[in-house]
């Protein structure tokens, strides 16, 4: 089969490779339908992510038709229409049962030398470097969905692949990054970067009772994207961040504030010499988490840090007197997907949200692929999300 493979910083390829077969009796084999660039794949290319090895097949959002069922994952059959989530559980250790699916204790055969190297014990996840497992990704003609009892979402015929692919991950990320920011009603929400989750999060956090969204970034048609999802907008390129929030905020600041950026959160020099001086001031220099230090400084006492954004391993950094001196709460993680997938299937099968609007580039091969990652990264000729249907 054709798949998507790493190769080092900013070398993705189209390859053939040995086709997945059934290798535990709860797996099953899915021939693909679509997949989707995510983001977190920009850490892969951007070369962030430790214990990538070269030939590993990459991408976590994926949906498609099963071909072939292992034993003891009869909960599906053939020619199921299934959406996979990034994670893989298992369904039965202490943290699934908790509904913390994304620390799953039992899915990842490298969890206790994730723990031990890199100080955090995470769930497998679908091509995603060798922490996290090491399983073939989906951005590829066929995947081999393991734990497959507990995982995939089976999705009705009447909705298109475009309209569900992103409960693989992105749809259900947005929506827990908004509801980690405990919303009464009312409120109003600030959130940083407007990428696929920071756009769909703007629906989000307006969806679970925010009275305003400011969304910030410096891409013209991202800012746009986000107006359309129904934004007031800061471009971080021409204002002032924390002027700017002060200014809409009657200098109350948000009250809870989305980091949707992660580790390629960029503006550094320019960022740190406009943030409020009082607080650059201090013995901290800004490295790289700069758009979660923006969001702790902008947000108001008592308020919501959510951060959605990826970090691997220890990051530059992060403005802890402020958040502690704020009483700020600081809510993050991997998103808990199976919390999410069928509530959210459900509101799009009730006509509340059709996700697919982010959708800027498709295609039908996974040929495309090399140039596609070049344009999301690059964020070139309007690319805000990309799908591939092989
Ligand atoms: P993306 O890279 O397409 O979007 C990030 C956006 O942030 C870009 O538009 C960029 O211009 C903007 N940006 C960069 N620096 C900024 C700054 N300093 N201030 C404001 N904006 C800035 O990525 P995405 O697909 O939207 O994903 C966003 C983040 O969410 C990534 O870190 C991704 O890994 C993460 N993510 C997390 C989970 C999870 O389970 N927690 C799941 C999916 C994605
Ligand atoms: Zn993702
Ligand atoms: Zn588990």
């Amino acid at each position: 089969m054709k798949a998507l493979t790493w190769h080092g910083k900013g070398d993705m390829r189209c390859e053939t490779v040995p086709d997945p077969k059934i290798e535990d009796d709860r797996d099953v084999v899915i021939k693909v339908t679509a997949c989707a660039i995510c983001g977190s794949d920009l850490h892969l290319y951007g070369g962030y992510m430790p214990t990538m090895k070269s030939g590993d097949i990459v991408g976590h959002e994926t949906m498609g038709e099963v071909v072939e069922v292992g034993r003891g994952a009869s909960r599906l059959k053939v020619g199921d229409r299934v959406v996979v989530p990034f994670t893989i559980c298992c369904g039965e250790c202490r943290q699934c049962r908790w509904g913390n699916w994304s620390c799953c204790e039992r899915t990842n055969p490298n969890g206790r030398m994730q723990a031990e190297q890199f100080g955090y014990p995470l769930a497998g996840l679908f091509g995603y470097s060798h922490i996290t497992g090491g399983f073939a990704g989906g951005q590829a003609e066929y995947l081999r969905v393991p734990h497959a009892d507990v995982g995939p979402l089976v999705v009705p015929p009447g909705l298109s692949d475009e309209q569900v692919l992103f409960l693989s991950d992105i749809f259900p990320t947005a929506y827990m990054a908004a509801e980690n920011c405990d919303l009464k009603g009312g409120e109003t929400v600030a959130i940083w970067g407007c990428g696929p989750v920071g756009v769909l999060a703007v629906k989000c956090a307006l969806m679970l009772g925010a009275e305003r969204v400011i969304a910030i970034d410096s891409v013209p048609e991202r800012l746009a994207l986000a107006r359309q999802a129904g934004a007031e907008t800061i471009d971080f390129g021409d204002e002032n961040i924390q002027d700017r929030l002060m200014e809409m905020t009657a200098g109350q600041g948000p009250d809870a504030v989305i980091e949707a950026v992660g580790m390629e959160s960029h503006g550094a020099d320019t960022l740190a010499q406009k943030v409020s001086s009082a607080v650059m001031s201090a013995t901290v220099s800004m490295e790289r988490p700069f758009a979660f230090n923006q969001a702790v400084i902008a947000c108001r006492p008592g308020g919501v840090v959510s951060m959605p954004g990826v970090y691997a391993g220890p990051v530059g950094p992060v403005m802890m007197g402020v958040l502690m001196n704020k009483g700020l709460t600081l809510k993050t993680g991997q998103t808990h997907m199976l919390r999410y997938m069928k509530p959210l299937l459900e509101r799009i099968e009730r006509g509340e949200i059709d996700p697919s609007f982010i959708i800027s580039h498709r295609s039908t091969s996974l040929e495309d692929g090399p140039e596609l990652y070049k344009l999301f990264q690059e964020k070139k000729d309007n690319c805000t999300k990309v799908v591939i249907r092989p």
